[in-house]
């Protein structure tokens, strides 16, 4: 059976407080961060009849790139389908997407991605959701939850509290799930209503969902803000840890917004995606919003 070393919990200052750092970006060095939390189920279960597995999403997603390592790992044939592929990206691979093609990924173009995906489904195809919103997600996030526990403990972090942004919400959810103490997330794909119905779609026990922080302004998923490219890189500076550019400035930029009302000490859940950053830089170089 294959299972992982706990991460690294570290204790950090930012801003004259201490903060803890979850660092599941350091889990191991293909298969990281949050997604291989929500896929250690399809990595450890036995799958007797599977040869494949088939997903759909953006063509620089995080849990695209965790696939490809996970079907390599299992000796499965992995296809992806995405709505469109800039031809400056299929010229000059990067980021997940070069690292997903070089794992072995076949990837589909395709205007309706789930019409698209269901052609190839059978009964020797395992279908994960995009960003591995699912149930099966469970198991691995509960044994995150035993760590963080754990670390807690060992460190005698007094009145911890945990904070994580959220793509679909699942990581946030089914940690609040098994742990003792409160989980703080923000939504950064759509808003807060849309989140909730994210848990709704997945876990019927309300009481269980996770505390969402607003923000005062609202940001589109995806799109480049200077403002929260400085939030990145003054949380470089003063921690010298390295986040994800997609969801890690905003997780940061509402957490600061609401460091000073929560009571207890924060722990920040680094959920990896590192990969993705070139992307996201070159993204931003050419924006020339670097700073
Ligand atoms: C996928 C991802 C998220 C969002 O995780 P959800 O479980 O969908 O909320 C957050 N941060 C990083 C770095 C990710 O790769």
């Amino acid at each position: 059976m294959v299972s992982f070393q706990p991460s690294l919990f570290e204790e950090k200052f930012f801003q004259n407080r201490r903060i803890y750092f979850k660092r599941d970006d350091l889990l191991d060095v293909d298969f990281s961060g949050n997604k291989a939390r929500k896929f250690y189920a399809f990595l450890v279960r036995d799958f007797p009849h599977i040869r494949r597995v088939v997903s759909s999403g953006s063509n620089q997603s995080n849990a695209m790139y965790s696939l490809s390592v996970l079907a390599k790992k299992r000796g499965w044939e992995f296809i992806y389908v995405c709505d469109h592929i800039p031809s400056f990206l299929k010229q000059n691979p990067i980021g997940n997407y070069a690292k997903a093609l070089e794992n072995g990924m076949r990837i589909f173009e395709s205007s309706s991605r789930e019409v698209a995906l269901e052609a190839f489904l059978d009964s020797h195809t395992l279908h994960v959701k995009e960003g591995g919103r699912q149930k099966e997600a469970e198991e691995g996030v509960a044994l995150l939850a035993q760590e963080l526990v754990c670390d807690v403990a060992r460190e005698h972090v007094e009145n911890p509290y945990l904070f994580l942004p959220s793509g679909t919400g699942t990581t946030a959810l089914f940690l609040q799930k098994h742990l003792p103490f409160k989980v703080y997330t923000c939504a950064t794909v759509g808003d807060s209503a849309y989140l909730r119905r994210q848990w709704e779609s997945i876990e019927a026990n309300v009481h269980v969902y996770p505390t969402i922080l607003e923000t005062h302004r609202k940001y589109c998923y995806g799109k480049l803000y200077r403002e929260l490219f400085e939030v990145w890189k003054t949380v470089q500076t003063e921690t010298g840890v390295t986040f994800d550019l997609v969801y890690d400035p905003l997780g940061w930029k509402v957490l600061i917004e609401h460091l000073g009302m929560l009571t207890g000490t924060p722990i920040y859940l680094h959920q990896g995606g590192l990969l993705g950053n070139t992307s996201m830089l070159q993204r931003y170089a050419r924006k020339a919003i670097m700073l």
